[in-house]
């Protein structure tokens, strides 16, 4: 068997299965990203990525992305139930976003959850060439860096959480908490969005392990793991060059006209979860409408909510809940003609985003807690002109990053409809500043920069730049 130099493990392959015309599965790369960035980043020698390819099953012949060869590891439904709906979907994931939603405590989730993250670690190990680099991603994963330590010592190990880790109070709730702690410390470098998750887990080392801790390392059984923030980001230049288009640009106009040439337009786009604020945006957005701030006349709100994880059951509830205040807000506030909200509840392809991004006049982003927001980040790249205006949670990592934007707490319903209508009726000149800012900010700090910046970190002694850098 071949083996690489550096191997990325994380729950999904690169790739979206698509039906053919025939109806057989057919494979395409995902666009952007990591697979992206790790393509144009890696010179030397090909890497390999370690993931479920969706479905169930072992996955049919897959296509290797330039040097970038893919490795599935299967799941049985049973194990999509107890790893990824169960302990990573309906325990780890609203926990770890301020558990916006309860987390449920399932005691049979953790042994799938264990045994899948064993096959991962396995997979690992299989592929991985002796003393190279294995980068495992994401809270899906986080037993991997100790169990692939135990089986390969040789290896360099590390660990990047795309989703926030939450202080001690809400992560000492999990029944699992020291073996979850102990996973991730396998790793030689563990990476976070935002410096205050390091310092959580510096404090939950020290709590439940005994560790002890300076500023970026945690030292526990005689081993030093390092620990930093690495804010994770958008193949900026695929975005512009996708906003240029002239296809896309002519369906940006279309879009604008559809929607009224002289309407002020709100654009959201989320996956319909319970951490992207969507209930409160709905809340501001129908005050608004009956306070008399904004007339559906000259407003539109254009509500982009990708399904998801439709079988947990906490996301179909909170689906009908979304539904049936799109409906009561159109009811009340529409027109023949005239619709308060478009909702939309379907996927769209990164071309019909950024024909989105473009056509709107301000950006919606306000998550309850989010790691990062890659949506407010292609918003902006997508911006060539410098206009629109970004309205973000402070609970989004991107608010570290896109200080420019008109920042707001979604909690706070007032603040949340003042902010609306202050960037509604923006000063065009500051509109304009704040968003060059913010490209300018974005065109240095791009998906390349980040998997750059966190390998070199992982590569402190430079023995994997040496061979493949
Ligand atoms: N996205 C997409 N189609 C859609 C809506 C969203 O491809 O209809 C993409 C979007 O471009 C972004 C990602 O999904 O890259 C969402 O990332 P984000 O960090 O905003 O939120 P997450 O879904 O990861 O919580």
């Amino acid at each position: 068997m071949r083996q690489s130099s550096l191997v990325v493990v994380a729950n999904r392959l690169p790739l979206d299965d698509n039906a053919a015309p025939d109806g057989a599965c057919e494979w395409r790369r995902s666009p952007g990203g990591l697979a992206s960035a790790l393509h144009s980043i890696l010179r030397q020698a090909p890497a390999t990525w370690v993931g479920w390819a969706g479905g169930m099953g072992p996955a049919p012949r897959l296509p290797d992305i330039g040097s970038l060869r893919l490795r599935p590891v299967p799941l049985t439904a049973e194990e999509q139930r107890g790893y990824y709906e169960g302990f990573a979907n309906a325990t780890l994931w609203p926990l770890y976003h301020d558990a916006v939603q309860q987390p449920v405590f399932q005691r049979e989730w953790w042994d799938t959850y264990r045994a899948v993250n064993q096959r991962f670690a396995e997979t690992a190990a299989e592929v991985a060439d002796r003393h190279a680099a294995v980068w495992v991603q994401d809270y899906h994963l986080q037993l991997v860096p100790q169990m692939l330590r135990e089986m390969r010592p040789d290896l360099l190990i590390g660990f990047f959480m795309h989703v926030p880790f939450p202080p001690p109070e809400l992560f000492m709730q999990l029944p699992r908490r020291v073996e979850l702690v102990h996973g991730m410390l396998g790793a030689d470098l563990v990476g976070f969005q935002r410096e205050q998750a390091a310092h959580n887990l510096a404090q939950l080392a020290k709590k439940l392990l005994g560790a002890e801790t300076t500023a970026g390392a945690i030292t526990v059984g005689g081993r030093t793991v390092r620990t930093g923030a690495f804010p994770v980001s958008i193949d900026v230049a695929e975005m512009r060059a996708l906003a240029t288009r002239p296809d896309v640009r002519s369906r940006a106009r279309q879009l604008r006209r559809d929607l009224g040439e002289s309407k002020r337009i709100l654009l959201s786009v989320d996956r319909l979860d319970y951490t992207k604020g969507i209930e409160h945006r709905l809340t501001a957005y129908s005050e608004l409408l009956r306070d008399g701030h904004l007339k559906v006349r000259d407003t539109v709100l254009v509500q982009v909510a990708v399904p998801s994880r439709e079988r947990v059951e906490s996301y179909r509830d909170l689906r009908d809940r979304i539904e049936g205040e799109v409906g009561r807000i159109n009811g009340e506030f529409g027109r023949v003609g005239e619709t308060a909200i478009h909702y939309l509840n379907q996927p769209f392809d990164r071309s019909q985003l950024a024909a989105l991004y473009q056509t709107a006049d301000v950006m919606v982003v306000t998550p309850l807690r989010d790691g990062m927001n890659l949506v407010a980040k292609e918003f902006v790249a997508a911006r060539e002109d410098d206009s629109g205006t970004l309205v973000l949670s402070e609970f989004a990592g991107a608010a570290a990053e896109l200080e420019q934007a008109f920042l707001v707490n979604p909690h706070d319903l007032d603040g949340l409809k003042q902010t609306l209508l202050r960037a509604l009726s923006a000063d065009p000149a500051d509109k304009q500043a704040r968003m060059r800012a913010m490209r300018r900010h974005l065109a240095e700090h791009d998906i390349m920069a980040w998997a750059r910046a966190y390998l070199t970190a992982l590569d402190h002694t430079g023995r994997l730049a040496r061979r493949m850098l």
